[in-house]
């Protein structure tokens, strides 16, 4: 009945899944489109005894309520694909909490499972001595303690599944241990409706677990049931049985249950670990660092301050390396220019490919770094204290701190931190976060920045796009106020905090994950963008005899039938104008396209932009470029994840409307004063 191919791996975030997943399948890894964060289903293989089994690291979650959509995904594929192992990944210091989801998974019954006690290196330095062994035997799972970042306990991990792989239980011996029961009265009523499921769905659910959810009032299970012919006289004997036992407890039986299983834990946990209370008491070096970095008053600045420095380097030191790419392309161009006879030919690779793809790749390193600044945020924990210290600006945006998790991410790319949105639970609170997303600004738009800034604010260039973002911010503040207020008044749901402990980066992990999303920017810069250009570079030379890039070609036609929709703010250049109109494609290709048509990439195009453009005109193009419609992957994500096109629409009719009236101001104010 079960897949015996797959294996999965579960936890709740930051338990270290991801790292055990890495440490068992090694380079075999299927990465998935989007990297970023593990919403979306990463796959590996890991090779025991000849055979492959494909492991699949699950999103995060802290129970199998399907609450959150991570916890809807992680349970679905329990429930449905049924692997034949689940590997339960907890960190061993925090087994109170982490034994939660433990226990519903043992619950479940549809695969065979083991238990992981990850991070046993910080258990220690807490204090806590696990007896494994002997909670292994009550429990009647296997226990592998292992310290996931320096691959300790993994071969120990290896061999417990090759022992499950041959159909033996771990140790051979393992007797069923002690599970875990409710209360007399409910697990009789469990029976009884456990009775009652009828064939078809006993097929696909086991029994038990459908009953417990019944009575646990999941609509997601009672629409199950409904469906079956008997099942209104199921649902009716549920509602019974569970508004008897109601008046018994005198609450409701899903929090009746939720407290049984707790108190459980609890009590496993009291007896199998053992605290030194000397150590154990002492405030753990993450809460040291947490009293001043979540302070009331200095956690603002701290942040802002990290921020700060995050951006100039990657500015600064990114810049450095860029030098070298681009001198890399001027080589090329000219070598190309002397030796390739054919005209054609060398426009094509001059104009189109070094111009287009070439201008974009220049900034590889920028983005790069860029990506590396975030995965150190992301990886240390200190961005969850952000969101923790942003906490109160999200509330006055009408939005929780868990909202600044998907917005900080969308300095990266919109669509995985569209995607992350699932980790909210109410839908409210995620249609605003992720209508106001593509006001964070992507890393396709950084090109565009550095490009304007550095051609036209030299000495500032770092405090003007470092504006440009606090811009984005800002208005992301402000429009979700006021969706806020126009789609979903006065709803609000508490919600708690997690503050995962501090850890020190692993170097390898955080250069791998930073080259793995900028490889991601190098494949669209060979792909999407490269299409665009020849796109852009065909439509400047046709028709023929008109001048490549001159107004009589076909782009040049496009363009001046746009441009004059710009000139209120200032770049009524038909150049300006098709740059945005394609950048819509991808936002790499409004440099792609300035690149193509004034054929020059780098310090080339510098010059050019520097003498179409003031100051003025250039800050009021970088804000337009900053909000008008997001890229087409943005929308499609959008649409996906609303499950509606009205909300996709939307959000391009509003900032292309805020985009154009913003640079129009800019504008039109700033000349006042010029
Ligand atoms: P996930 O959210 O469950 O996928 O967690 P990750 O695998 O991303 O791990 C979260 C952080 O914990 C990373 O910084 C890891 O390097 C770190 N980590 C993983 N395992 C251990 C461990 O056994 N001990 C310590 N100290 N850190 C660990
Ligand atoms: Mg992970």
């Amino acid at each position: 009945m079960s897949d015996n191919r797959i294996i999965a791996l579960a936890g709740n975030p930051n338990s270290g899944k991801t790292t055990i997943f890495n440490a068992l399948t090694g380079s075999n890894q299927r990465v998935g489109n989007w990297p970023g964060v593990t919403v979306e289903k990463k796959e590996g293989v890991l090779r025991l005894e000849g055979t492959d089994y494909t492991v699949v690291d699950l999103p995060g979650t802290y129970g199998l309520s399907a609450r959150s959509i991570d916890e809807r995904v992680a349970r679905d594929f329990l429930v449905r694909n049924k692997p034949f192992l689940v590997a339960v990944i907890l960190d061993a210091s925090n087994l109170e909490r982490n034994m939660y989801l433990a226990l519903q998974i043992m619950e479940l019954g549809v695969s065979k499972v083991v238990l992981v006690f990850n991070m046993m290196d910080v258990a220690r330095s807490r204090g806590m001595e696990i007896d494994a062994r002997a909670m292994s035997i009550f429990l009647g799972v296997p226990i592998v303690p292992t310290i996931g970042n320096k691959k300790e306990g993994i071969e120990d991990l290896k061999r417990v599944i090759s022992l499950y792989v041959r159909g033996l239980s771990a140790d051979n011996k393992m007797e069923p241990g002690s599970p875990f029961k409710y209360r007399q009265d409910i697990e009789d009523a469990i029976e009884q409706v456990e009775s009652m499921i009828p064939n078809e769905i006993a097929r696909e659910y086991p029994a038990r677990w459908v009953a417990i959810r019944l009575m646990e009032d999941d609509s997601e299970y009672r629409d199950i049931v409904a469906r079956m012919s008997s099942g209104e006289e199921i649902l009716g004997k549920v509602d019974a049985l569970r508004q008897h036992l109601e008046r018994i407890l005198g609450y409701d039986v899903e929090t009746a249950m939720a407290e049984m299983r707790y108190g459980y834990i609890k009590g496993v946990v009291r007896e199998f670990v053992k605290r030194r209370p000397s150590i154990g008491d002492r405030l753990s070096m993450s809460d040291r660092i947490d009293a001043v970095v979540t302070n009331r008053y200095l956690g603002l600045p701290i942040f802002l301050l990290i921020m700060w420095i995050a951006f100039m380097l990657t500015f600064n030191l990114g810049g450095f390396f860029s030098d070298y790419i681009d001198a890399f392309f001027t080589f090329v161009g000219s070598i190309t220019a002397a030796h390739i006879r054919t005209e054609w030919l060398a426009s094509f690779i001059c104009d189109g490919v070094i111009g287009g793809v070439g201008a974009v790749l220049v900034f590889l390193p920028n983005i790069f770094m860029l990506f590396l600044m975030l995965s150190i945020l992301e990886e240390s924990g200190y961005m969850a204290r952000g969101a923790f210290v942003m906490d109160k600006l999200m509330h006055a945006m009408g939005l929780h701190g868990k909202s600044f998790i998907p917005m900080v991410l969308g300095f990266g790319c919109n669509v995985p931190a569209i995607m992350a949105t699932r980790t909210l639970e109410n839908r409210k609170d995620r249609i605003i976060t992720i209508l106001v997303n593509p006001l964070m600004s992507c890393s396709a738009r950084l090109p565009v920045y550095v490009l304007f800034a550095g051609a036209l604010f030299s000495a500032h260039q770092g405090t003007v796009i470092f504006s440009i973002y606090i811009l984005g911010i800002i208005l992301a503040v402000v429009l979700a106020r006021i969706f806020k207020s126009m789609f979903f008044k006065g709803e609000t749901t508490p919600l708690v905090m997690e503050l995962p402990p501090y850890h020190i980066p692993e170097p390898k992990g955080v250069i791998l994950s930073a080259w793995q999303r900028s490889a991601l920017f190098v494949r669209k810069a060979g792909t999407v963008i490269f299409a665009a250009v020849i796109l852009i570079w065909l439509m400047a030379s046709f028709p023929l005899g008109a001048g490549y890039a001159s107004e009589h070609t076909l782009i040049g036609r496009l363009g001046s039938v746009l441009a004059p929709v710009f000139s209120p703010a200032g770049f009524g250049y038909w150049q300006a104008a098709v740059a945005l109109f394609f950048g819509i494609l991808a936002k790499e290709v409004v440099v792609g396209t300035l690149g193509t048509l004034y054929h020059t990439t780098g310090s080339g195009l510098s010059a050019v932009i520097a003498s179409h453009f003031s100051p003025l005109s250039g800050y009021a193009f970088m804000v337009m470029t900053l909000v008008y419609i997001p890229c087409i992957a943005t929308i499609a994500v959008i649409k996906r994840e609303t499950n509606s096109w009205a909300w996709a629409g939307f959000a391009v009719a509003y900032s292309l409307i805020l985009g154009w009236s913003l640079a129009v101001i800019i504008f039109q104010v700033g000349s006042l004063f010029a």
